[in-house]
């Protein structure tokens, strides 16, 4: 059912191509990236940690193709997944001076103290990817008194640092060409395994940087953080893209997305935890289902 669904929409949504290319996944990917999970050696990570830093207050309407008027609260979130060994860092958080930026004048909530432990996490930790360049999710490893400790661990896509280079979201989180050097700078086709049960998915459309990563724990649980596919888990069940504003606003390619949206809907047997970045009501029932932890494991001293 869910496959004759996929192709349907596909066939609407893919009949003429944009941009020169079809942007579907191909049917095996899921197989091939539960593969490639197994590439690097070592012991697989044991737990997912996630800590939100900050809100943002909007309507669904702002959020989802045909939404309500009702209020969503979009929380700004990082993750982090534990080893017995180690850590390895999922986006960044960001300084109170880029949040002022997503404000846009409004004042919305922010916790210094959870972004000191977003930065004592990216510290402690092994290696640190990010899910796209915008500012919410990166300023962390570009803006932090511990920037070059943490630069040197952090991978960064070509897209990544081509956006940050050339089209910042804001002018706070520009880097030149000098500075990504500091970085682990990579490039992949479709997708690249960076630790044991751990693979980086590319998925350009919200940014050209975007990434899913997914994650699959030593008992099996399998994980997709899917960034800013959709700012909720809604977007991925009904296969609604953001509204037209704003897609507009973002400069997102709705063609691409939609093919992300399919693919993330036709896995919905699969068993996968999908985890949106910014849906704070189903990341707060994760946490209760014990799916995440909720808060970060930081080392003795940094508490
Ligand atoms: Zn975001």
């Amino acid at each position: 059912m869910l496959r004759i669904l996929w192709a349907a929409v596909l066939a609407a949504t893919f009949s003429v191509p944009v941009h020169g290319q079809v942007s579907g996944y191909p049917e095996d990917l899921l197989e091939r990236v539960r593969q490639a999970a197994d590439d690097v050696p070592g012991a697989p990570p044991e737990s997912i940690n996630f800590i939100k830093f900050a809100e943002s207050h909007r309507t669904f309407a702002a959020v989802i193709d045909g939404g309500s008027d009702e209020p969503f609260v979009s929380a700004r979130t990082a993750f982090q997944v534990v080893y017995p060994d180690g850590s390895l860092m999922i986006d960044a958080g960001m300084d109170e001076a880029v949040h002022r930026f997503y404000g846009f004048g409004r004042d919305e909530p922010y916790w210094r103290d959870r972004n000191d432990r977003v930065q004592a996490a990216l510290s402690a930790a092994n290696l640190i990817v990010v899910t796209h360049e915008h500012g919410d999710h990166v300023a962390g490893i570009l803006r932090s008194s511990d920037r070059d400790a943490i630069a040197a661990k952090a991978i960064l896509t070509e897209a990544q640092v081509r956006t940050l280079n050339t089209a910042p979201q804001l002018p706070e989180i520009g880097i030149t060409e000098q500075q990504a050097r500091d970085y682990r700078v990579v490039d992949y086709r479709q997708y690249l395994p960076v630790a044991p049960g751990v693979v980086l998915i590319k998925a350009p459309g919200h940014t050209p940087g975007h990434q899913i990563v997914y994650v699959r724990l030593a008992e099996g649980a399998e994980y997709l953080f899917i960034g800013d596919v959709g700012w909720l888990m809604e977007n991925v069940t009904e296969l609604k893209l953001r509204p037209a504003e704003t897609i507009a606003r973002i400069g997102e390619d709705p063609e691409a997305l939609m093919a992300q949206l399919v693919w993330l809907n036709s896995l919905a047997d699969q068993g996968l935890v999908l985890v949106p970045s910014h849906d704070d009501r189903l990341l707060s029932r994760y946490a209760a289902e014990g799916l995440l932890g909720n808060d970060l494991a930081l080392p003795a001293g940094d508490h």
